[in-house]
């Protein structure tokens, strides 16, 4: 079923569900796109290449650093997101379930000149488990979750939306 969920899913599940159930009921294509692209990164040939650089959506970026066997994800935010985190973790377990162990990732905050190493835990991945599930149920709702206006509201694209 997590075939269907992509790492930007998991971070709008943090941010806001709201937005998430918009976005997977308005643009579903970007989810094909990230897993066709997560597929290649799975893909013996280019494996076995050096690094590459993933690019998701055309917003999130991740390289995948053959030598350290790291995934690295650079964010431009300025505070740490626990969203951001658990969208790497997500990454981590994708491709655990799909025998891909051993991968170590990082997030960079070039903003904040640091950086944070995500690790994926047997009670992430458990959690992980129930968020997917919460997601799959979340996309067979006909409505959206109800509107709580909160301080990224008024960044947000799907604003106009939320105020009809
Ligand atoms: S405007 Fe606010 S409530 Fe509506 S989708 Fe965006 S973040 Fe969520």
């Amino acid at each position: 079923m997590e075939e269907r969920i992509s790492g930007v899913m998991i971070y709008y599940y943090f941010v806001c569900k709201r937005k998430l159930w918009y976005f997977m009921h308005e643009i579903s294509m970007e989810t094909e796109n990230e897993n066709v692209l997560l597929g290649k990164l799975l893909d013996e040939n280019s494996y076995k290449r050096d690094d590459k650089h993933i690019n998701i959506d055309n917003v999130i970026n991740i390289d995948f650093i053959k030598e350290q066997k790291e995934l690295h994800e650079i964010k431009k935010s300025r505070a740490i997101e626990e969203a951001g985190v658990w969208q790497v973790k997500y990454y981590l377990y994708y491709l655990k379930k799909r025998g891909v162990t051993g991968l170590k990732a990082k997030i960079d905050y070039p903003l904040l000149k640091k950086n944070f190493v995500v690790e994926l835990t047997e009670e992430d991945e458990n959690q992980l488990s129930v968020i997917i599930c919460e997601i799959t149920d979340l996309k067979k709702q006909l409505q959206p979750p109800e509107f709580h206006e909160k301080k990224l509201c008024i960044k947000c694209a799907y604003h106009d939306l939320c105020l009809i």
